[in-house]
């Protein structure tokens, strides 16, 4: 059977790379080329960034209200076809449908929430003094770049899609080649919606050639990154050298504060929610679980039990919790940190193996993994591993599970599990981190919002504030007074200087 073919999207035309290549899109679970998409480089991205800067002139000039109303009609079309993306979603990165459908039935809520925004948004009024009057209006910065990773290819470029068009933008987004077709098929809905050709173009293609294109062109005004750290950092010099507003979502190594109050069942149920989930290929995994030594030993055992009943296999097939990891690279991290983990002495309580030998082979399937006996420092609690794999620590009191959770260079976020109330909000307060969640992990919505501090990004995705981002405030000071006002005649009055 011929494998189906995306093209990309630049200017309202499905176009080839100018280059003539394709690149191949895998499906994790079977191995099997599910698709081809062009691999487009700079030519493409020029050719992309030309066709926003003519839309921008429209998009940006349609009244907030219009926009809201395309982007009620998308969230719309989105709820109607739903399967259709979470089976594409479910084929190129290979998460378990029973979590892809959960994820995808949000995502039309950001479409309308900055509907909403757009709406109802207002200017301000400043007391600047004197006869005038000084109001700020927020203007749209123009053509925008969003570079999106693969694990969650449609919620993460919603989070940044959604307040960029409803604040005026055109965008030109560079998926990321391991998962490039939801966000090409989400360019045939925007149209049926009503988005005017050219605002929102799709680039595929390699991060080092179309995305770099891209986060170096002149013709930009922000990028927008989801991705490492190490590219974030790379994006982060290309926006300095331009001089373009920059926001970035990096990585991170999110910590699950159990004290003993809260019980084992519930810290367990707590802890597998939230290292497990996508296969731990989220960059909020909890993946350093920290556990009051009172009720340290009795949550390690629940949990093994726990874990070694993950039901593992086809992503397809709803009754499977845990699908396989996205690409052979990621499998070989995953199990390159295990060894490491194993070389540093720390104990493999549970997992540990790559899945091998019959169907397990069509795929990239690793355990869940638990490791316990921690030293503090060791590369595997301290690195990004993005796979299915808890580093289980002990912690005595509150200052020591404090120190624990700060201990590390990301600082994305956090879960406190409690059920003493004042101890809760001391502790997310103490907590270096963008995100805390109080006896929850990785709830999101599209008001909160989310963004790391330290080397976990710069900037917030979700929330008025990530409107505001996607705008530049423009300041207009009025002179209401008819007074004669001439500073080179000396006419022995007092003049208003500033
Ligand atoms: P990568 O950093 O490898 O890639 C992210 C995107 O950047 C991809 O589209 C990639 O293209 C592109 N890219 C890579 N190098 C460059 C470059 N030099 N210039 C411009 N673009 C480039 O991340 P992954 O896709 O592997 O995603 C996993 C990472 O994302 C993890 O570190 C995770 O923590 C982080 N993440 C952070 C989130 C947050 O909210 N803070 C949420 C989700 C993930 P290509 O894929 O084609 O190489």
């Amino acid at each position: 059977m011929a494998v189906p073919e995306f093209k990309m999207l630049v200017g309202g035309e499905r176009v080839t790379a100018d280059s003539g290549q394709w690149l191949d899109v895998e499906n994790p679970a079977t191995r099997e080329i599910i698709a081809r998409v062009p691999e487009g480089d700079s030519a493409d991205i020029d050719a992309a960034i030309a066709a926003a800067h003519e839309a921008q002139a429209i998009w940006g000039n349609t009244p907030p209200q219009q926009r809201a109303v395309v982007l009620e009609r998308f969230a719309a079309l989105m709820r109607e076809r739903l399967d259709d993306f979470v089976v594409r979603e479910v084929e190129q990165i290979g998460r378990a449908i029973r979590e892809m459908r959960a994820q995808l039935a949000r995502l039309p809520e950001w479409y309308e929430y900055y509907a909403a925004v757009a709406r109802t948004h207002e200017g301000a009024l400043h007391p600047f003094g004197g006869p005038y009057i000084n109001y700020t209006q927020r203007r749209p910065l123009g053509v925008v770049g969003l570079v999106t990773p693969w694990n969650h290819p449609m919620l993460i470029l919603t989070k940044k899609l959604a307040p960029a068009l409803a604040a005026g933008n055109c965008v030109v987004v560079k998926p990321s080649e391991v998962a490039p077709i939801t966000p090409l098929m989400m360019g045939d809905l925007l149209e049926e919606a009503g988005l005017p050709a050219g605002v929102y173009n799709v680039v595929t293609g390699y991060g080092p050639t179309a995305g770099k294109a891209l986060t170096e062109h002149r013709g930009i005004a922000k990028i927008d990154v989801t991705g490492g750290t190490e590219t974030g950092r790379h994006i982060g010099a290309a926006a300095g050298r331009n001089l373009v507003n920059f926001a970035a979502e990096l990585g991170g190594k999110a910590s699950v504060l159990v004290f003993d109050d809260v019980g084992a069942g519930r810290a367990v149920s707590g802890s597998l929610f939230a290292s497990f989930i996508a296969s731990g290929q989220t960059c909020v995994q909890g993946a350093r679980l920290l556990v009051q030594d009172t009720i340290h030993d009795q949550v390690v055992d629940e949990l093994v039990k726990r874990v070694n009943a993950i039901v593992i296999g086809d992503p397809m097939d709803p009754a499977t919790q845990m699908g396989p990891m996205v690409s052979n690279r990621q499998l070989d991290t995953v199990k390159r940190y295990v060894a490491i983990g194993r070389e540093e002495g720390a104990t493999v309580a549970a997992g540990g193996e790559q899945l091998t030998g019959g169907d397990w082979d069509r795929g990239y399937y690793h355990q869940p993994t638990v490791f316990t006996d921690i030293r503090p420092g060791m590369r595997i609690e301290q690195e990004e591993i993005f796979g299915p794999v808890v580093c289980v620590m002990p912690f005595r009191d509150e200052a020591h599970a404090v120190e624990l959770a700060n201990a590390t260079d990301f600082g994305l976020a956090g879960s406190v599990w409690t059920r003493d109330v004042a101890r809760a909000h001391r502790v997310a307060r103490r907590l270096d981190m963008g995100i805390v969640w109080i006896n929850d992990h990785h709830r999101i919505d599209p008001s909160s919002p989310w963004g790391g501090f330290k080397d976990s990004g710069v900037g917030k995705e979700n929330g008025i504030v990530t409107y505001e981002a996607y705008t530049k405030t423009q300041s207009v000071i009025v002179n209401t007074s008819d007074e004669p006002f001439d500073w080179f005649v000396d006419d022995a009055t007092d003049k208003r200087y500033s």
